[in-house]
């Protein structure tokens, strides 16, 4: 079947008892057992299984190409579970260029329990080649990166990766709508699903996908054992907002696709990121990796620095946020905000400047939103 049928069917069949059209939101913490050990359908205790979250891995497993799927309470409680598969003395490679709090976890949490970090400064493919070795554990990558929406080559990495590693990918920005890791090369693929899969705004969630069995059994075990699990209604919320991917994401990508055009064209504005750009470095890899564009969009906006907190001020359909793929559109202002927690000095060297606007283009009529800008800028 094909992704627009998946999204709305995989992992969905009517209810077996009722016909319920909808998976139902299945509350009991706990499962009759008939005898002891005679569970009906495999469940017996929530965090360990529950019908919700179930359906909703079955989702998730399907449209990322996978085979199994974890979901988690949030995208940092998936990263949590998948940086548990390495023991002390293990290293990583990544990128300092990657989502603040994907930072922050490695830098501050899982670093003082003797994982060693080897991360690149910028993630381009080559920085992330450059720094594999023998020794290397685990490879992560983060492509569109955030918030300068570099483009790292998954095939190339996956073809370089050293016996025994495991290559994640963080699939956030472009969805398993426009890119599908595991195709590419990729063991695991990640998601915040707080953000374009539920799209709404209204739910956080995170996701661990993989076609193996055997890093599957561990993240599973991982999900109960620590039990940063997802509650049926958010399952539910998710599961729902995954109906719509596709849709919302053709218009997402038409929507941003104007704005960059837009902010391109403006004399106030020094430089735009966005892969869908022909001048982007990322865009031939993009093209041959991704099957379309998300909504983010971030550029440099030149003058002095009220310049910037004049044009935040200005906004009217851009709500000045965190956080990316709602429905609605937001504006932040990556130094402060998502990368709040990043040092000054990591920040300056990787390209992240105080004068950089990330906007998370909406699903409202796009000639609203090139007027919203355009004023602002003005
Ligand atoms: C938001 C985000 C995360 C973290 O997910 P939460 O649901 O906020 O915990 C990780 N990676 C990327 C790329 C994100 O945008």
């Amino acid at each position: 079947m094909k992704l627009d049928t998946l999204l709305i069917h995989a992992g969905q069949d009517p209810d077996f008892v009722t016909g319920a059209v909808n998976v139902p939101i299945s509350v009991s913490t706990t499962f009759k057992q008939d005898g002891i050990g005679g569970l009906r359908s495999g469940y017996e205790y929530s965090r360990s299984g529950n019908p919700s979250r179930s359906s909703l891995e079955a989702t998730l497993a399907a449209i990322e190409h996978g085979t199994y799927a974890r979901a988690f309470a949030s995208g940092l409680a998936a990263e949590t579970a998948v940086l548990s598969l390495l023991d002390p003395g293990d290293q990583l490679v990544s990128s300092t260029n990657v989502y603040g709090g994907t930072y922050r976890l490695f830098t501050q949490v899982f670093a003082k329990y003797g994982i060693r970090f080897d991360l690149t400064e910028g993630s381009g493919t080559e920085a992330i080649l450059a720094g594999l070795s023998a020794s290397t554990r685990m490879i992560w990558v983060e492509t569109p990166s955030n918030p300068l929406l570099d483009i790292v080559d998954i095939a190339r990495i996956a073809e370089a990766k050293p016996k025994g590693a495991i290559l994640v990918v963080d699939n956030t920005f472009a969805s398993p709508y426009f890119q599908n890791p595991l195709d590419l090369g990729a063991d695991l693929v990640l998601h915040s699903t707080t953000k374009y899969l539920s799209g709404h705004s209204d739910v956080m969630g995170g996701a661990v996908v993989t076609g193996s069995g055997e890093l599957d059994a561990a993240i599973g075990f991982h999900q109960n054992a620590a039990g940063a699990v997802p509650s049926p209604f958010d399952c539910y919320l998710i599961q729902r907002g995954i109906k719509t991917l596709g849709v919302r994401m053709e218009r997402h990508q038409h929507n941003a696709q104007a704005v960059a055009a837009g902010l391109l064209a403006h004399p106030r504005v020094e430089r735009v990121f966005f892969p869908g750009l022909p001048d982007h470095p990322g865009h031939a890899v993009a093209r041959r990796q991704m099957r379309g564009q998300s909504g983010l969009v971030t550029f440099a906006l030149g003058g002095e620095a009220d310049r910037l907190v004049r044009f935040f001020a200005k906004l009217r359909l851009f709500t000045v946020a965190d956080s990316l793929g709602g429905v609605e559109s937001l504006a932040c202002l990556p130094y402060e905000m998502t990368h709040g927690s990043v040092p000054a000095e990591v920040k300056h060297r990787i390209g992240i400047t105080p004068s950089l606007v990330r906007l998370s283009v909406g699903l409202e009529d796009r000639d609203d939103l090139l007027e919203d800008l355009r004023s602002a800028l003005a």
